[in-house]
């Protein structure tokens, strides 16, 4: 990965806010935001290397989740193996459950 990516939202040029506007004159252009790698210092980097904010992920989840639904798609649920759960205070009117998890 360079430095940086351009938004990967195909709409993001097209939103409206001072950041995006670039050139002088009657040459002005909203330009799909540069986004700097790692930045957040690496937080969900999957994501924020790639979308310059959630409207931009979600635009592009939008316009695109039938694609990657089915290049990645869930044919049957999957199942992860725990312990028999147990409540926590089973006098209390709100019991929390402990679920310990076998593959610990
Ligand atoms: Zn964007």
């Amino acid at each position: 990965m360079s430095d940086y990516n351009w938004c990967h939202n195909p709409d993001c040029h097209t939103i409206e806010t001072q950041s995006r506007v670039r050139g002088t004159g009657d040459n002005k252009v909203l330009r799909t935001v540069k986004i700097k790698a790692n930045r957040y210092g690496g937080y969900q980097a999957n994501i924020w290397n790639y979308f310059c904010n959630n409207n931009c992920l979600f635009q592009f989840l939008n316009k695109f989740c039938v694609e990657i639904a089915n290049t990645y798609s869930v044919k049957r649920p999957s199942e992860t193996r725990i312990k028999d759960p147990y409540k926590s205070n089973p006098e209390s009117r709100y019991p929390q459950w402990n679920i310990e998890s076998i593959n610990e």
